[in-house]
């Protein structure tokens, strides 16, 4: 016969044994520390499935819910409805109208970091600016926006990647400042690829930085 008497599960502390059982399972009467006295099962109270009256889970609950985002703005996002989503843990998502007219879901975390700042026409603008400025500068940057024509002489069908057959190797290049940059010659198609994105990176961003 098991006796939890004075035992302490969370913020239950068994006073007695109950007069019914819950289910087949003994009962005890607790008395929670916020003053509320419950009767709790043995095994729900071993396995710590009742840890309070209710009280804690509504504490947890009320701290969820404390974070309110309504009407508030991040960037070009407004926050304009709450839509909360069981997904794992209870997740707190916001629906978020852009200044586009846009509609986008976000979860707390996301617009409270920064992470968000429009419905992604933000960053379209950014390079459509970049573009414009640095035209002058010529520097070719609608190479970042994808927007010439590949060569169709080109056998990679990628941009700066093409097949050199005269050796047998692919050649990776970038136009920077109206100048064609040699970057290698590659056996394997995936170095060249690679060898032509960590340029994008080393030549563009830094442009994309400065004019954000
Ligand atoms: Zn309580
Ligand atoms: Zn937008």
């Amino acid at each position: 016969m098991i006796d939890l008497i004075g035992q302490q599960f969370g913020r239950l502390t068994v006073i007695r044994k109950a007069q019914r059982k819950i289910g087949h399972n003994a009962a005890w009467v607790c008395q929670c520390v916020c003053g509320n006295k419950i009767e709790a099962s043995t095994i729900n109270l071993q396995s710590g499935n009742t840890k309070s009256c209710g009280c804690l889970q509504r504490e947890i609950a009320s701290k969820i819910q404390r974070v309110n985002l309504l009407g508030k703005r991040f960037g070009r996002l407004l926050v304009i409805e709450e839509e909360p989503r069981k997904v794992g843990d209870h997740i707190v998502f916001w629906k978020c109208q852009c200044d586009c007219g846009n509609i986008v879901l976000h979860d707390t975390n996301t617009l409270t970091s920064g992470h968000a700042q429009s419905c992604g026409c933000l960053r379209k603008d950014d390079l459509k600016k970049l573009i414009d400025n640095n035209a002058k500068d010529g520097t070719m940057l609608n190479q970042i926006a994808d927007t010439r024509k590949i060569n169709k002489n080109n056998k990679s069908g990628i941009r700066g990647i093409s097949w050199d057959s005269s050796r047998s190797k692919w050649t990776a290049n970038i136009m920077f400042r109206r100048k064609t940059i040699h970057l290698g010659r590659f056996d394997n198609k995936r170095d060249a690829i690679n060898a032509r994105k960590r340029a994008e990176k080393e030549y563009f961003h830094p442009i994309l930085e400065k004019n954000r």
